[in-house]
C-alpha cells in the first residue's frame, strides 16, 4: 500500500516502511516486556501469598503445640490457666455460673510400681481420652492439670449439674475396666473428682478460689473412700 498509493520516490517509501516496521517492532518488544513484567508480578504475588499461608499454618501448629500436653493430647496446664481466666471473665460479664471439676487417678503410684511407667503413661492417656469426651459444649475444656491430675472447665454449669457430670465421669472411667491389680479401691483404674461452681458476677471470688474449692472437694472424695465425686457445697453443709 505504501509502495503504490502515495507519491514520492521508492527510497522514501522504503524509509517509511522501515520506520513502520521499526516502530511496530518497538511496540511488540515493549508489549512483550510489559506483559512479562505483569506475569512476573503476578507470580511473585502468588508466591508471597503461598509463603504467607505456609507461615500461618506453621504458626497455628506452633500454637497447638504450645497448648497441648504431649503425653495425653489434651490441653496442658498453661492453656488451662489461660482458659480458666478467660472463662471466668466471660462468666462475670455474662452473669452465669462457672464450674470446675478436679480429677485425680486413684492409687496411681502403685499402678506405676506394678505395671511400670510406660503402662502408667498409657493409663493416663486413656483416662484423658475419656475425660475429653466430657467436654461436650462450646467453652468446655478438658486439661491435664499435672501428673495424674486432670481438670474439666464447665462454663454455665451450676454445682448440682457439675456433680451429675462428675458422677457420670467416675462411672464411665470405672466402666472402661482398665485393669489395676494394685488398687485397694477396685480391680480397675478409678478416679476421684471434686466439683465446685461459682457465680463470678455475683460472688466475691476469683479463679484461684474456684480451684481451691474443687480441690477441697477432691480431697474429701479421696478421704471418704475414692472412686467417687464430691461437690464443694456438700462439704459446707
Ligand atoms: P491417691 O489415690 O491418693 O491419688 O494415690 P496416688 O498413688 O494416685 O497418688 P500419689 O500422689 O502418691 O502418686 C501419684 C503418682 O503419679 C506418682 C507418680 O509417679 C505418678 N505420675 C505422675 N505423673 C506421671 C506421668 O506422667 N507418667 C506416669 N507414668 N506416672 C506419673
Ligand atoms: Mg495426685
Ligand atoms: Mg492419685
Amino acid at each position: 500500500l505504501m509502495w503504490f498509493s502515495f507519491p514520492g520516490s521508492g527510497q522514501d517509501h522504503f524509509v517509511d516502511l522501515a520506520l513502520i516496521v521499526f516502530s511496530g517492532s518497538l511496540c511488540l518488544v515493549g508489549n512483550f516486556m510489559m506483559e512479562r513484567s505483569a506475569r512476573s508480578d503476578f507470580l511473585q504475588q502468588r508466591l508471597l501469598e503461598i509463603r504467607q499461608q505456609d507461615l500461618e499454618a506453621s504458626n497455628a501448629y506452633l500454637q497447638l503445640l504450645l497448648r497441648t500436653d504431649a503425653l495425653t493430647g489434651i490441653a496442658n496446664r498453661r492453656y488451662f490457666d489461660q482458659r480458666l481466666q478467660e472463662e471466668f471473665r466471660r462468666a462475670e460479664r455474662g452473669d452465669y455460673p462457672l464450674a470446675l471439676l478436679m480429677i485425680d487417678i486413684d492409687c496411681f503410684k502403685p499402678f506405676n510400681d506394678t505395671y511400670g511407667h510406660q503402662a502408667g503413661d498409657e493409663a493416663l492417656s486413656r483416662v484423658a481420652g475419656v475425660l475429653a469426651t466430657f467436654a461436650r459444649r462450646p467453652g468446655d475444656m478438658a486439661a491435664r492439670y499435672g501428673g495424674e491430675e486432670f481438670a474439666l472447665i464447665l462454663p454455665g454449669s451450676r454445682e448440682h449439674d457439675a456433680k451429675v457430670i462428675a458422677d457420670e465421669l467416675v462411672a464411665t472411667v470405672q466402666g472402661q475396666g482398665f485393669p489395676h491389680g494394685a488398687s485397694h479401691v477396685a480391680d480397675c483404674v478409678t478416679i476421684s473428682v471434686g466439683a465446685a461452681s461459682v457465680l463470678p458476677g455475683q460472688e466475691d471470688c476469683d479463679e484461684v478460689r474456684l480451684i481451691a474449692r474443687a480441690d477441697q472437694a477432691l480431697y474429701e472424695a479421696k478421704t471418704t473412700g475414692r472412686n467417687r465425686a464430691v461437690s464443694w457445697s456438700q462439704l459446707a453443709t
